[in-house]
């Protein structure tokens, strides 16, 4: 048995005591699947081991967006083993995408973004296998693909979309990870069949929202996609505790993080049960008030961390 989530510096354990420690299993059985030493690293990680890294090399995680954020996501969780990958991004490579898109090769522009990132994907990690879709989310196929994953990631850009996929979710009882940013701002909610879903905490958008014109820092979008990744890691494999039931926020402006409770809504289109299965009118709802809008979100409860 080991302890793990204990500070081993006795003053980061007075600053940042943490929860208790818990007791967990040693993990020692070698499976042949992992007989790579390639992770090595994190199955070294107490409470991690090969049990978390056989489920990692069992799963498929589908990754909406294989932009600057979703690139960022789909990278570690192909580093970090996950058996599958279905990678779901419509549209050609652009030179104003290479600010942050680092899966893309800059003498591929005006090719399909997701073949782009297939291939960086599969040179580094030959054994994950990678399904790219170069399609838009509400291709009839999409369903289908969502139904299959243990775990989606929303890397999306926009409130149309991101409803789309938190309905599909929802409506398939598969964990969905939503990673969005804005400037030096980012936001991460997890969303596990029962905890308050996207719609609960933004039920509508803002039609002022101009798509595809917010600006971008590519170091934040790798952030906020290393910090998704890293939930849908716990969740396909088994380990820690998701940050379900939360909103973060993070501003790397001046490296503000906050977490506030968000709440279901149980008339939520999505998720609730007074309107299921009339939530496909998402019309021109934007994104301002999911990524620095003004005002917070209706779904979260007051206090540090809601957005301003
Ligand atoms: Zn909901």
């Amino acid at each position: 048995m080991v302890r793990a989530r204990s500070h081993p510096h006795p003053l980061l354990r007075t600053m940042c005591p943490g929860p208790p420690a818990r007791i967990l299993p040693v993990q020692t059985a070698p499976p042949g699947s992992e007989a790579t030493h390639r992770y090595d690293r994190q199955m070294s990680i107490p409470g991690f081991g090969v049990v978390a890294q056989r489920r990692l090399s069992q799963a498929t995680v589908l990754v909406a967006g294989v932009g600057g954020v979703g690139g960022a996501v789909a990278t570690y969780l192909a580093a970090a083993g996950v058996g599958r990958l279905i990678l779901v991004h419509p549209g050609d490579l652009e030179e104003p995408d290479l600010n942050r898109q680092t899966l893309m090769r800059p003498e591929r522009l005006g090719e399909p973004r997701v073949f782009n990132a297939a291939d960086t994907l599969r040179a580094h990690h030959p054994a994950v296998e990678i399904a790219a879709v170069d399609r838009a989310l509400d291709d009839p196929t999409v369903p289908g693909l969502i139904a299959q994953a243990d775990v989606v990631v929303d890397a999306r850009h926009n409130f149309p979309e991101r409803y789309l996929i938190n309905r599909l979710c929802v409506r398939s009882a598969v964990p969905l990870v939503v990673a969005a940013m804005n400037a030096t701002e980012a936001y991460l909610l997890v969303v596990r069949p029962g905890e308050p879903c996207l719609r609960c905490v933004f039920p509508e958008g803002d039609p002022s929202w101009e798509p595809l014109a917010f600006p971008v820092l590519g170091s934040v979008a790798g952030t906020v996609g290393c910090m998704a990744a890293t939930e849908a890691l716990k969740i396909a494999g088994g380990f820690a505790e998701p940050a379900g039931g939360r909103l973060i926020h993070l501003d790397l402006w001046d490296v503000d993080m906050r977490g506030p409770r968000t709440r279901r809504d149980p008339l939520c289109p999505d998720c609730g049960h007074g309107n299921a299965g009339n939530a496909g009118n998402a019309g021109n709802a934007g994104y301002v008030g999911y990524v620095g809008g003004a005002g917070g979100a209706p779904g979260v409860d007051e206090g540090p961390g809601s957005p301003t």
